[in-house]
């Protein structure tokens, strides 16, 4: 079976690892948002491709969600000692190997998706990892400069995670993205795929920033498989992060409903064929199969469990032309039973 799955930094990353417990044998691939890269102190920084790629590979710090286990800081400290700017942004020294790797690579002229393979070699994530595209996409933030009130875009990352989102924004812009191609393999992912997965990501910053690239919704909406989303929003409120700020920028309802409405049906120009909701969350969105289930991924077991509901939603179930096909679906062993 041939999963595609579209996701961000760490609601994908923990949701690709309930992909790989629930269908072992699998062959998936997960095109991971680029939009929040940022060149700092030299180096090339890609934040949910490293989530991704350490959280899969068993090196991720579990506390935190992001970055190295057993990480420490002192590059960091010096670099701020120095008052070498920017000084908000954690960079660990384990991380900073990645990051010198990675900038030499692209350097000497290899393009991104090359060099994630290469950094995967170490990782053996049991994915394979594609960015979004080898083109530079940068998400900027619109806000209103405190001191004049004038708009002024910042980067992705200094509203985030210097200001922690507090800074209203008035629009998203990811700059670059017109002129973006999907990366290799992307494409040829997405048409052949059994089953087409959106985690429970950023709606807009990580899988709106993916859908942008020129290629990719089309793709998407031209799969041979079924596409299912899980909703990030449970009980009206994100589970972690501030997607919260976000979605009303691009007028969407912070609920699972005004995700699901916001991703539309396939059937209607849309993406989806169905949407996993928390139970008890009542969503209705039209034409899309709309499943209540658990959806906080808080052990390997809920996780997994997740991932499974979701590979069950894309080989059963309505399919919206013809819902005589509605009962008992095949089960071609998704879910590696
Ligand atoms: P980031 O790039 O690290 O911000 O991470 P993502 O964009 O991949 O994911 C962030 C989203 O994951 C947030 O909107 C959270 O609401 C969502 N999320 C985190 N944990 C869970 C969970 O256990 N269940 C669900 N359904 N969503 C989650
Ligand atoms: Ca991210």
């Amino acid at each position: 079976m041939q999963i595609v799955v579209l996701a961000g930094g760490v609601g994908g990353a923990r949701f690709l690892r309930g992909v790989l417990a629930a269908a072992p044998g699998a062959d998936v691939t997960v095109v991971v948002n680029t939009g929040d890269d940022v060149t700092m102190h030299g180096l090339r920084i890609c934040p949910d491709l490293d989530t991704v790629m350490y959280t899969l590979g068993n090196g991720i710090d579990e506390e935190r969600g992001w970055g190295r286990r057993g990480e420490s800081w002192t590059v960091k400290n010096e670099l701020a000692a120095y008052g070498a700017e920017p000084t908000w942004f954690g960079l660990g020294d384990r991380d900073l190997a990645t990051h010198l790797v990675r900038t030499r690579m692209l350097d000497a002229g290899y393009p991104l998706s090359e060099v994630t393979a290469a950094l995967s070699t170490r990782w053996q994530p049991g994915v394979r990892l594609l960015p979004m595209s080898d083109q530079r996409v940068e998400t900027h933030v619109v806000v209103a400069d405190p001191e004049t009130g004038r708009p002024q875009a910042i980067h992705f990352q200094e509203w985030w995670v210097r200001h922690r989102a507090s800074l209203e924004a008035s629009a998203f812009v990811q700059v670059g993205v017109d002129r973006a191609r999907p990366a290799p393999g992307v494409v040829e992912a997405l048409t052949g795929a059994d089953a087409v997965l959106l985690a429970p990501s950023n709606p807009v910053v990580s899988i709106g920033t993916v859908l942008g690239v020129p290629g990719i919704r089309e793709a998407l909406r031209g799969t041979a498989g079924r596409v299912v989303g899980v909703s990030p929003i449970v009980g009206g409120e994100v589970v972690r992060g501030m997607a919260d700020r976000c979605l009303p920028v691009v007028g969407v309802e912070v609920s699972a409903e005004g995700v699901g409405r916001h991703y539309g049906a396939r059937s209607d120009g849309g993406l989806l064929d169905a949407w996993l909701v928390q139970t008890g969350d009542g969503a209705s969105v039209p034409g899309v199969d709309v499943r209540p289930v658990p959806l906080l991924m808080s052990s390997p077991e809920t996780t997994e469990a997740l991932a499974r509901a979701a590979l069950d939603a894309a080989v059963e179930g309505p399919r919206p032309p013809h819902p005589s096909h509605a009962q008992g679906g095949p089960r071609d062993g998704a879910g590696g039973r």
